[in-house]
């Protein structure tokens, strides 16, 4: 297989990032290389999202167009996975006969035998759900996909939900809850620690819900896992990794431990985006989130008396079926007390499948873009106060790479999550640093979307192993 070339072409959550990254290691430990763009691929992947439908129809207008790139070279092959394939399973391959293979979420370890299989002309489709701790047994990264992510990496911790929001279809794509011995996520991030990454985010569904059912059952000793306070413990003991972050915490599942590890971990990092979707109860309870604005409030405000400067992020959903304007100004008002410092919001999308599916008074969508122009105007201005109050501070930023804003500017985020772009020098020249390291930064312009600092002069407190 040496010498080919692959392409993903990766949708959704960081979920899905992180799919698409072992796919890519697994695809070089058997002798592919990466390519940037399709035309240069000999094998095109598409890692779906059904979050959206707007996510699903992407899929499908990116099939037919590719109709065309696999006839344009001899022997091109075209796989999708993620949740829209782990959904609709091989009736893909009955619509689009160009396509050669479909995985789900829980087979990424047979694509490498998939794709063998397709160049000897089979088609394959396989999305069954395993509960196999095998799935997390994947390869180390391999050295040729070392890129700009130097120095931060992802470490899956558990994976599936069993919370079955009202309006998610993800329990469905992802399968129920299964939690990684804690053994061999420690080790894993030795190993990254070793190679350099000075930044890891546990990644999970609903992440700090690690171990719970084997905790609930008195088997977390035979099922190897940990509460996840206890988790976090141990990490924050392997040395050489200077933040600890997760993503994404479902608000039932912060107990005192977790909010107590906030206060005493050195690396866990001062930030947690915690999902919020809505503010009113009746709508909490309609979407099935099993907490209250109170509830809610308790723990930000729990989490803000353990790290007082904590930054807090969310996801809201506005536009819920049967929402009124109360429930939408009780959103409102919880985004303005807990003074979220960023948030991603949505219109309310209906997923086929999903219990909310079947709900009545659908919120016209006129009025729903009103509600979530005005929430993003609220936010904007949260966003910008706690930004301004940056300036004149002095952060650590862990350098990603180079900016959105071009000319060979560098950006990197610091502890509290925020993207900071470093200024050019007093000459223009853009700032010696380099992904990877960790560089003491001066706060000096704050915009809506990120802040700009200018490097401290000093060496770099972290270098790439
Ligand atoms: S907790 Fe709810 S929103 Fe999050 S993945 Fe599970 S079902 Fe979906």
């Amino acid at each position: 297989m040496s010498g080919r070339r692959f392409h993903i072409r990766t949708y959704g959550c960081q979920m899905n990032v992180h799919d698409s990254d072992k796919l890519a290691n697994l695809l070089y430990h058997g002798g592919f290389e990466s390519a940037s763009e399709a035309d240069g691929a000999d094998v095109l992947m598409i890692n779906t999202c059904s979050i959206r439908d707007k996510a699903e129809n992407q899929l499908y207008s990116d099939l037919g167009a590719l109709r065309e790139w696999k006839s344009g070279l001899p022997g091109r092959v075209i796989g999708v996975g993620g949740c829209v394939a782990q959904q609709v399973g091989d009736s893909l391959l009955k619509r689009f006969p160009h396509l050669d293979f479909v995985f789900g979420t829980h087979n990424l370890r047979l694509v490498p035998s998939m794709l063998e299989a397709a160049q000897r002309g089979e088609r394959r489709s396989e999305t069954g759900e395993t509960r196999s701790l095998e799935r997390f047994d994947l390869p180390l990264p391999h050295p040729g996909i070392r890129g700009e992510e130097q120095g931060r990496a992802f470490l899956t911790v558990m994976e599936g939900c069993d919370m079955f929001c009202a309006f998610c279809i993800v329990p469905q794509t992802r399968g129920r809850e299964i939690s990684r011995p804690a053994k061999g996520i420690i080790e894993e991030a030795r190993r990254l620690a070793e190679h350099g990454v000075r930044e890891v985010t546990l990644l999970g569904q609903t992440v700090n819900a690690y171990g719970r059912h084997a905790e609930r059952r008195g088997h977390s000793e035979q099922a190897g896992t940990l509460p996840f306070a206890e988790l976090l413990s141990e990490l924050n003991a392997v040395p050489g990794l200077e933040r600890i972050r997760y993503t994404s915490p479902h608000p039932l599942f912060f107990d005192q431990a977790l909010i107590q590890a906030h206060a005493s971990l050195e690396h866990l990092c001062p930030h947690v985006h915690i999902p919020l979707q809505s503010g009113s109860d009746a709508v909490l309870e309609k979407m099935r989130r099993r907490y209250t604005r109170d509830e809610f409030l308790g723990i930000t405000e729990g989490l803000k008396a353990a790290v007082p400067d904590i930054a807090l992020t969310t996801d809201v959903i506005v536009g819920f079926p049967g929402e009124k304007e109360k429930d939408f100004l009780e959103t409102l008002d919880l985004v303005q007390a807990v003074g979220f410092v960023d948030s991603y919001s949505f219109k309310y999308s209906s997923r086929p499948g999903t219990t909310a599916a079947e709900f009545a008074e659908a919120v016209e969508g006129p009025e729903a873009q009103r509600r979530l122009e005005a929430l993003q105007e609220v936010q904007r201005s949260l966003t910008l106060a706690h930004h301004r109050a940056c300036i004149g501070r002095r952060v650590q930023i862990l350098v990603h790479g180079e900016s959105r804003r071009g000319r060979g500017q560098l950006c990197g985020r610091d502890a509290h999550h925020r993207l900071v772009n470093l200024a050019p020098d007093a000459a223009g020249a853009a700032p010696r640093a380099r992904p990877g390291e960790i560089h003491e930064v001066e706060i000096v312009e704050a915009t809506p979307h990120s802040l700009i600092g200018s490097l401290v002069p000093g060496e770099a407190s972290a270098g790439i192993a």
